[in-house]
């Protein structure tokens, strides 16, 4: 998934009005920040395969550190940890960092083909391969990050124009 992950930042600033809309984006697409790196050193890889699904010719056959169900819950609570150290004790703000990390393996699910690690071996790979769908991916990515600033205009008050129309 692409830009419906960040509807659940925006979603989540409702349950944690303290974690800034920075961080949480951050949460959100922290599976994507560590990939790239991960494989500039060689750790994870991919192919470029035209056709591996209609949306992305991207083949990820190698990438369970950053992506995995397991990869995916040892980083939320090291930036959940991170956070909690930080800001001295916030509870529920880490949990709800966790989740928003975690959160990114459930999307990415929806749309990968089979190829979603649940541990660190990738014996078993998970996805329902959306991205097959393109018009039907589009439209759900659009739909839920559209849902997703609903919720945070909702929850949250502007106090200059930049947070009226830069959130
Ligand atoms: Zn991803």
């Amino acid at each position: 998934m692409f830009i419906g992950h960040y509807a659940v930042a925006f979603g989540a600033k409702r349950y944690s009005p303290d974690i800034s809309l920075g961080v949480l984006f951050i949460a959100c697409q922290l599976a994507d920040l560590i990939w790239p790196n991960l494989v500039l050193l060689g750790i994870e890889t991919f192919n470029i395969d035209p056709g591996n699904t209609a949306i992305t010719p991207l083949d990820f056959n190698h990438y369970p550190y950053s992506h995995s169900l397991v990869g995916l819950v040892i980083w939320g609570v090291i930036f959940a940890g991170g956070y909690y150290f930080i800001k001295h004790g916030k509870f529920k703000a880490a949990s709800i960092l966790t989740i928003v990390v975690l959160s990114h393996w459930l999307l990415d699910f929806i749309t990968h083909r089979p190829d979603m690690p649940l541990t660190f071996s990738t014996a078993t790979r998970l996805g329902l391969g959306l991205w097959n769908l393109p018009a039907v991916a589009i439209c759900l990515e659009l739909v839920l990050f559209g849902f997703g600033i609903w919720l945070y205009t909702r929850q949250t008050r502007p106090r200059d124009n930049i947070g009226t129309y830069g959130l």
